[in-house]
Formats: C-alpha cells, sequence, structure tokens
C-alpha cells in the first residue's frame, strides 16, 4: 500500500481511524463477551436448571431454590440435588404429575388423592 500524500485528505483520515477503532471495539467485544458468556452459563444454567427441576417435582418453591442456586451456586445447588424429592416415588394416577406425600389433592389436575376418612 503506497500512501500519497495528496490522496490523504481529513476525509480518508477520519475513515481510517474509524475503521482502526471498529476493529479496536470488535476484538473488545470477542475478549470480553466470550468469558461473560461462559461466565454467565456456570453461573445461570445451574440456577434455571435447580428451578426447572424443581417446577417438574411441583415443588411450591421452585423459584426460591433457583434464586438460591444463583446466590450461591455450586452450594446451592448440592443443597437442592439432596432436598429435592424423589420423583416418581409417588405419581398422580390422573395426570402422572410427580406428587408429594402430604398433598390432599393433586396441584395440576385437582384429583383427590387421600380419602379425608383416613
Ligand atoms: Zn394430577
Amino acid at each position: 500500500m503506497n500512501l500519497d500524500l495528496e490522496e490523504l485528505t481529513p476525509h480518508r483520515i477520519a475513515a481510517w481511524a474509524l475503521l482502526g477503532l471498529g476493529a479496536l471495539a470488535a476484538l473488545y467485544l470477542i475478549f470480553h463477551a466470550i468469558p461473560l458468556l461462559l461466565w454467565v452459563a456456570i453461573t445461570v444454567g445451574p440456577a434455571v436448571w435447580v428451578y426447572l427441576d424443581a417446577e417438574k417435582r411441583n415443588n411450591d418453591r421452585a423459584l426460591l431454590w433457583g434464586l438460591l442456586c444463583l446466590a450461591s451456586n455450586v452450594l446451592g445447588l448440592i443443597i437442592y440435588l439432596i432436598a429435592r424429592p424423589e420423583i416418581g416415588a409417588s405419581l398422580c394416577p390422573s395426570c402422572s404429575a410427580a406428587l408429594q406425600s402430604h398433598w390432599v389433592a393433586c396441584p395440576h389436575c385437582g384429583r383427590a388423592l387421600h380419602s379425608l376418612t383416613q
């Protein structure tokens, strides 16, 4: 590339400067966006999984579990894995939703689970 000084107008200098700034901005985004996305995946991913898992198990506090995991990350995940109810231990005979033993009716379909005379 040969630079002729007569071609070096202020507009061209500004265009090259903008091009350089754009390239720097792109590099900045690449080298900062990738670690940011990784951090979000590591932090938010387990919290979302805990929330969805608790929802699947009809846990009334699914959002709270998700927030606990978001705040404490691995510790919250471990506590949730220890405390979560077993799935399949008791399923609604009508809609197959996971149930907790103390429920008297299915929260999904409303089917009565225990006779009130028991
Ligand atoms: Zn049901």
